[in-house]
């Protein structure tokens, strides 16, 4: 079963030349290759014709050498914050990642986040045992029929588990949600509304087409949405608002809770675009290519960026 890094990571680690204005905080990991699962817009899924190095729009290689003493130096020097194994759904994979973090643990003390492979709350308790520091269960889907529809599973057992797991180790569970998968702003909102009650930390990615999946016509969605959902995501992470106090008219946000005046003095400082999830993950360019908009900000913004970003929300 292979380990693999992102193109990214291996930059930080110094085992690939990469040139970018922002290179990750968080060392990611891909455990696995081609997933028994079918979800639509994912390459590793089953249903996929994409290469079989892909995770979103991200490349991942194989290492020729063990790098968990790699990432503890980099760790030391302050350049990464965490690292992250995600994990491709096959038989027998979690046997397998327990010893890859028993591995890790052996040389690193870097904060450890598990993505993928666990369907239990005995399996939280397992890697939460060895050291993992936070669980990230995916739910991608803004909705319950968008989740049946795309990843053809249970979206009841899932969200059991993620709240299980989030009453029994409140703040160390997360969630993925995509946005643009084909909810309205409302349904997106409600689902996030309902993550941060539950103790539960939502990373917000957009929709991104790769060619050789199911999905591979379906466009991203408009940059003004994204920037809403944002937006209401961060008001509510922050508890200064909750989807009760927006207002909405055919499933888009019209309003916020206050004069867009104070938002903006809110939104000042850039956070609310930033790369959203496990403290320390920037993800770069997950979602976009370098040069073009940036949906999600894997770096510190400039004035003129932050300023952008709110016009483009279209509020107020
Ligand atoms: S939020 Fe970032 S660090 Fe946390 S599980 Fe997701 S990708 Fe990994």
């Amino acid at each position: 079963m292979d380990l693999r890094l992102s193109i990214g990571t291996e930059g930080i680690l110094g085992l690939r030349k990469v040139k970018t204005d922002a290179l990750p905080t968080t060392a990611y990991l891909m455990l696995g290759c081609r997933c028994s699962n079918g979800c639509m817009f994912c390459p590793q899924s089953n249903t996929s014709r994409a290469k079989e190095n892909l995770l979103s729009r991200v490349v991942w290689n194989k290492p020729l050498q063990n790098i968990w003493p790699m990432i503890e130096n980099e760790f030391a020097k302050g350049k990464i914050q965490r690292s992250c194994i995600q994990v491709v759904n096959k038989p027998g994979i979690f046997k397998i990642l327990t010893q890859e973090i028993e591995m890790a643990r052996a040389y690193t003390g870097v904060p450890l986040c598990v993505s993928g492979g666990t369907g239990s709350l005995e399996d939280i308790d397992e890697l939460i045992g060895l050291g993992v520091d936070r669980v990230t269960i995916a739910l991608d889907a803004g909705t319950p029929e968008i989740y049946r529809k795309i990843k053809g599973q249970d979206f009841l057992k899932r969200l059991e588990l993620l709240k299980k797991g989030a009453e029994k180790y409140p703040g160390r569970i997360g969630t993925h949600l995509i946005v643009g998968l084909g909810e309205t702003e409302e349904e997106m909102i409600e689902m996030i509304q309902e993550m941060y009650d539950r103790r539960i930390t939502a990373a917000l990615f957009a929709f991104t087409p790769i060619k050789g999946t199911l999905m591979e016509q379906m466009p991203q969605p408009p940059i003004d949405s994204y920037r809403r959902v944002r937006i209401a995501h961060y008001l509510i992470k922050q508890k200064m608002c909750r989807k009760e106090d927006m207002g909405f008219e055919s499933g888009r946000i019209i309003s916020l809770h206050r004069p867009f005046h104070q938002i903006r003095e809110l939104l000042a400082d850039g956070s609310a675009f930033l790369t959203s999830g496990c403290p320390g993950c920037n993800r770069p360019y997950y979602n976009e290519k370098p040069g073009t908009v940036l949906y999600n900000y894997p770096r510190k913004m400039t004035r003129e960026e932050i300023e952008r970003a709110i016009e483009e929300a279209g509020i107020g």
